[in-house]
């Protein structure tokens, strides 16, 4: 991931699309906040969650999403800082949503990585970079709750390169943590940031510094405290690696900036950072080329689907990047595999918690397109050229359940919802060759409950779930007449997937083994690609 083409036009050249990835409880919310009131908005800190909790006062769903602390549904949000528009796309963070949070990172060009001072890299932190890692994405770190007592700066450090594999370069050097805690020397621009304790939402005070020789500092930091910061950074500049943008773009090193989200402290310079560094938008790979983001056709490929979004509508939106060109409003597009023109009219851009209509997008953009169920994930919409993205999977699930309707003569009803659910990208259905009913696929066992009560909500239909015989699912591919020969002698382990594709299911991993050694004509796989 390089930016050694030709200069982007400007407007695209601005555009910042990012995802945030942190365990729970890290801060993801709170640095969000402050991104959106640092790039204006948002006037006042707590109106995100505000307006969260408003909005999931309407149903049940949304109860147990509060309930349990998870956010499940994602949303795409833009604003501007300085000349940069950033586009920041909310990721899901609980783990049983791996699925839907790594098709999210595939509409990004970079992730921010959030961890807790006191705590390091996490499960869920580990979890999310290898998806990171997996896409070469590019990642920004920041060590949040710096105002707390926190652990020694350079055992983060050392922890995070151990952990994730990645080299680590300060962009900032924290002074003092918990209530010592003073701001952090700017390592990048040869600043001192003073934190501000009594306004939470005051940018911090800035010193320019001719260095760290510079008699300004010991009027800001006491003796001891500034010996240490001296000492320390001598050691980390002889010690860390320096920041290399090269390294960064391609993956292979992480800035760190240290603060503490809450008292909004440093959160602008790891913005700057973000502006700085970038990257641009990059170019996005389908099967039958590279599409470059200043391609003068409009290109962009749904990456996820939220139904539902208002359970009085009943509407979709289809969640669409832009890889080409320059959207406007009204604008006729192929949707490639229908191959029917579909007029986008009234696509949307999330501007904090709120909808506005975007009347333009650029390539690097996120923009919402309501509509009836014609866009999946996967799709693609161009100006007319047959293109199919790449790199949009879709996971074997880990559990299986059969799912009954508690009203047998609702079946119908039933497959209707599931079929919903399935385009979403929330569950795999699976319909098996022999018998009746369904058997739902999902990573994590919470989404069944989640399932659960939204089929009830949002189709008044009351289901169960009950054990099924199978534990495991793979994706048979091979030439067709393999996969019908195989198929025909397997029936009682083989069923169709939602979108037809035949899929071989099985409790036991000897089975898949058998197939694989016995079967070399055919390929056994755990993930597919959503086309
Ligand atoms: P998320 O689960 O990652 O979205 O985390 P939140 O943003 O909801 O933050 C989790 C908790 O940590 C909340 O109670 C926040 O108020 C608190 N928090 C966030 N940032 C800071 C910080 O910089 N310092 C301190 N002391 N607490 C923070």
């Amino acid at each position: 991931m390089l930016d050694n083409r030709p200069p982007l036009p400007p407007e695209i050249a601005r555009r910042r699309t990012f995802a945030i990835i942190a365990h729970p409880d890290a801060g993801k919310t709170t640095l969000t906040e402050k991104f959106l009131l640092f790039g204006g908005a948002i006037q006042m800190a707590g109106q995100v969650r505000a307006k969260g909790e408003a909005r999931r006062t309407r149903s049940d769903f949304m109860k147990m999403e509060q309930d349990r602390g998870i956010s499940v549904s994602a949303s795409a949000m833009s604003f501007d800082f300085r000349e940069y528009r950033f586009n920041l796309v909310d990721t899901p963070g609980h783990s049983d949503f791996s699925e839907d949070t790594y098709r999210t990172l595939t509409a990004v060009d970079a992730a921010i990585m959030v961890i807790d001072g006191a705590k390091g890299v996490e499960s869920q932190t580990r979890k999310l970079f290898e998806v990171c890692r997996m896409r070469d994405l590019p990642i920004l770190t920041f060590c949040n709750k710096m105002d707390r007592d926190s652990r020694d700066t350079f055992e983060i450090i050392d922890e995070i390169q151990e952990n994730l594999a990645i080299d680590v370069a300060p962009a900032s050097w924290p002074i003092g943590s918990g209530r010592d805690f003073l701001g952090c020397y700017d390592l990048l621009h040869d600043r001192l940031e003073l934190m501000d304790r009594a306004d939470r939402n005051r940018v911090a005070e800035t010193v320019r510094l001719s260095g760290l020789d510079d008699p300004k500092l010991a009027e800001h930091i006491p003796a001891a405290q500034l010996e240490k910061l001296r000492e320390d950074i001598e050691m980390a500049r002889e010690l860390l690696p320096r920041f290399d943008r090269k390294s960064f773009l391609e993956g292979h090193l992480t800035p760190i900036w240290f603060g503490s989200a809450i008292n909004s402290f440093g959160v602008r310079e790891l913005m700057e950072g973000i502006g700085e560094f970038g990257p641009q938008p990059q170019p996005q790979t389908a099967s039958e080329r590279q599409v470059s983001p200043d391609e003068g056709k409009v290109s962009g490929f749904v990456f996820k689907v939220q139904a539902n979004m208002d359970p009085k509508h009943r509407d979709r939106v289809a969640f669409v990047r832009m890889a080409s060109g320059h959207f406007q409003r009204g604008m006729k597009l192929l949707h490639v595999r229908s191959k029917k023109p579909m007029a986008v009219s009234n696509p949307v851009l999330f501007l904090a918690a709120d909808r506005e209509l975007a009347e333009e997008a650029w390539a690097g953009d996120i923009i919402g397109i309501p509509n009836h169920g014609q866009l999946r994930i996967g799709d693609a919409l161009t100006e007319g050229e047959s293109l199919r993205f790449t790199g949009i999977p879709s996971f074997a699930p880990e559990l299986l359940q059969n799912v009954r309707a508690g009203d047998p003569m609702k079946a119908k009803h039933l497959e209707k919802a599931l079929m919903q659910f399935a385009e979403e990208g929330a569950a795999k259905v699976f319909k098996p060759m022999i018998g009746s009913g369904f058997i739902v696929g999902v990573v994590g066992a919470l989404q069944f409950d989640v399932l659960a009560s939204r089929i009830e909500l949002e189709y008044g239909l009351p289901v169960r779930f009950e054990p099924s015989q199978f534990t495991s699912a793979r994706w048979l591919a091979g030439s067709k007449d393999a996969v019908e020969t195989f198929a025909g002698t397997n029936k009682q382990h083989m069923a169709t997937d939602n979108d037809g594709d035949l899929v071989y299911l099985t409790r036991l991993q000897w089975d898949i083994d058998r197939v694989v050694r016995d079967h070399p004509e055919l390929k056994l796989t755990a993930t597919k690609e959503m086309m």
